[in-house]
């Protein structure tokens, strides 16, 4: 695979470079120069296929040249460990649940699929990288358990202070090993920034071989294909129509939507579900993108002022915002409607969302009022991350939920976690050691 960056067509770097630089120096983002087409033979079979071999299918056909067959397989066998059902919550209404990883939400394909990337061209370079993430709650935790012990590369997690659920904290903090948590004094946003630039810092980088394993990086964002292939696998026969809503902060898990679209399979729609935090749907109404500063939600994964994968989407339409509406709608909610959308759910339905997947939830009632004499179409609503990684929500409705073992055992493990101020000199000072 042959990649350009969103701001140079003309670059053209391979699947490796862009996999460690994370992103072009031009500070566009890397994507594929062209999107092979899964053949519709191929998927016409998908429904007798397993869900790994349907992932087996999707990567291969991206891969080829860039890793054999074999090892791919074992790449892909290793990601795609557990399962991602659809669970029927009313007709034609599904919820595909990406939440049954290690830490318990989606980003686990892209922490699992990237480290196994990584280690797989380090092998034969034999040499050392330093992993720099920012996170807003679940980058983090999935970041830290997919690199956990896995030789060569150090991982740094800089988060929010007091800005992420007890769960997703004790999660970044208690791993030790190679893996360091970071608390900044500020937002989510200033996480990213320090990160960025690190990033474009001459001194550290000719100190450090530093990457990235945000959902810039193009890695993180192959894995996220496959599950939307696999729905689709799983209701074709049924449905003529598959809409897909991706609750979205910083828009990487509907950019590989759309990347799954743009290599044949054929998906009629996406809607991104944003919390407060509308700068998407409002651009998409006006025309104006308007970048700002992120505001505190409910949803804290998707607290994003400036979605940085949004170049992606528009790159995948020629930035042809008409176009793009023919593809993509946008709706936003208030913490106000996510808590009366788990309420809801959980007492006609008894079934627990959490309060990312209730945005989704909320955009099938809004979407469904705009089209109502829809046929033959199915919704499939992503379920970001499984409610008991938000705790505080549910106490407060009074909704119980269920907690699996691996968060019991998060709370008897040591933590520890190194304070700083929203500082690139004393980040700096940090890296450098
Ligand atoms: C990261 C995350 C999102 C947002 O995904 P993007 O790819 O950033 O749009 C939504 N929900 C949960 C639970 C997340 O962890």
């Amino acid at each position: 695979m042959k990649l350009y960056s969103t701001n140079n067509k003309n670059l053209s770097v391979d699947f490796e470079t862009a996999v460690f630089n994370s992103l072009p120096a031009d500070k566009g983002l890397y994507m594929p120069t062209f999107f092979p087409q899964i053949d519709k033979e191929v998927m016409a079979n998908w429904d007798r296929k397993s869900f790994p071999e349907i992932a087996f299918d999707m990567a291969y056909a991206l891969l080829k040249d860039d890793i054999s067959a074999e090892d791919l397989k074992t790449i892909v066998d290793e990601t795609v460990n557990f399962e991602a059902p659809l669970h029927q919550l009313e007709r034609d209404v599904y919820i595909l649940e990406l939440f049954h990883g290690p830490s318990l939400a989606f980003k686990d394909f892209g922490g699992r699929f990237m480290s196994r990337i990584m280690a797989h061209f380090l092998k034969k370079e034999k040499k050392e990288i330093q992993i720099l993430v920012a996170t807003s709650g679940d980058t983090g935790g999935a970041v830290a358990l997919g690199f956990l012990n896995i030789p060569g590369i150090k991982v740094t997690i800089l988060y929010p202070k007091g800005k992420v659920s007890a769960t997703q904290e004790l999660q970044l903090t208690t791993n030790g090993n190679n893996i360091e948590a970071i608390a900044i004094d500020g937002t989510f946003d200033d996480c990213q920034a320090l990160v960025k630039t690190a990033f474009h810092d001459k001194e550290l980088n000719e100190k450090l071989n530093l990457t990235s394993a945000n959902s810039i990086n193009i890695s993180r964002l192959i894995p996220q294909m496959f599950y939307y292939a696999n729905s689709y696998a799983r209701l074709k026969d049924n449905y003529e129509n598959i809409i897909f809503v991706t609750p979205s902060g910083n828009f990487g898990n509907i950019a590989a939507g759309i990347m799954a679209y743009k290599m044949g399979i054929p998906i009629t729609r996406f809607i991104a579900a944003t919390n407060s935090n509308d700068v998407v749907p409002e651009y998409l109404e006006t025309g104006i993108y308007k970048a700002r500063p992120s505001i505190q939600t409910l949803a804290n994964a998707m607290d994003v002022g400036n979605p940085s994968n949004f170049v992606r989407v528009l790159d995948m339409f020629d930035n042809d915002l008409e176009l793009l509406k023919t593809k993509l709608t946008g709706y936003s909610y208030t913490d106000e409607e996510i808590k009366s959308a788990i309420y809801y759910v959980y007492n006609t339905h008894s079934y627990v969302i959490c309060p990312h997947t209730a945005t989704g939830c909320l955009a099938v009632t809004s979407d469904k009022l705009l089209n109502p004499d829809q046929e033959k179409t199915a919704y499939v609503v992503l379920a970001t991350a499984h409610p008991c990684k938000f705790p505080e929500v549910f106490e407060e409705l009074r909704i119980p939920f269920d907690e699996p073992e691996q968060v019991a055992q998060l709370y008897k493990k040591e933590h520890k976690s190194l304070e700083m101020k929203n500082s690139f000199e004393d980040f700096k000072k940090y890296l450098i050691g």
